[in-house]
């Protein structure tokens, strides 16, 4: 509910930690996305509806300068890896591009992705998760999740040869699809 300890006082954004944090996430969340999403839920709070902060899954993207990366579901740091997580890692020879995925060990359930100087859709990732694809399903997929500009080089080839070979696996990408991006059936 995003209250504090005094009644009708709330605290949102920056200055607001959780005392118990919400699934794998931490206390104190100091990003634009999270604040909005907490604006949103007090907004309905203030209104007489309270509501349940539930900002569903860890994402946030930032652009510096010319590099950009987004982030959506949880890959951890080699230091701060869960025992269950393994890592795919992709990365362009000469150009600032590169992709991490993480996975489940044991199901390859696709567990959350980093991805740098590549562009690629939030609202995919986020029903892929809720959904607990595999990582087989996602790089199957990746061509629907390309958002960058016409005529960007793309790279989702080499990403699942190089997926292949790691992992010994002889899975083919998909042609994009807008029916399957758009969730149309
Ligand atoms: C350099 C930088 C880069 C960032 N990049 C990203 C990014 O790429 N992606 C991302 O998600 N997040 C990013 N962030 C974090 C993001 O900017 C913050 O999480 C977000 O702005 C927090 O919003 P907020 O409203 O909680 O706090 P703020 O935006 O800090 O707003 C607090 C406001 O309160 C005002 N204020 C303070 N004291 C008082 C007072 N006594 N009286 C009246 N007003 C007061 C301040 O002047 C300020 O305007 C970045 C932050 C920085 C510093």
């Amino acid at each position: 509910m995003l209250q504090t300890n005094i009644k009708d006082i709330y605290a949102i954004g920056d200055c607001a930690e959780q005392y118990e944090p919400i699934g794998l996430r931490r206390p104190v969340e100091a990003v634009w996305y999270t604040g909005r999403m907490m604006g949103e839920t007090l907004a309905q709070t203030l209104c007489s509806n309270p509501t349940e902060y539930k900002p569903g899954h860890w994402f946030n993207s930032a652009k510096f300068l010319d590099i950009e990366y987004q982030t959506y579901g949880w890959v951890f740091s080699e230091r701060n890896k869960k025992d269950y997580e393994e890592h795919f890692h992709w990365r362009h020879p000469k150009e600032k591009l590169c992709i991490t995925i993480a996975l489940h060990k044991d199901t390859h359930e696709f567990l959350g992705i980093n991805n740098f100087g590549i562009r690629l859709r939030h609202e995919l990732f986020d029903r892929w998760l809720n959904e607990k694809r595999s990582i087989e399903y996602v790089l199957e997929h990746l061509k629907d999740a390309n958002f960058d500009p016409e005529l960007y080089a793309t790279y989702e080839g080499a990403i699942v040869s190089k997926f292949n070979s790691d992992f010994n696996q002889n899975i083919q990408p998909k042609k994009k699809s807008w029916k399957r991006i758009l969730n149309l059936h």
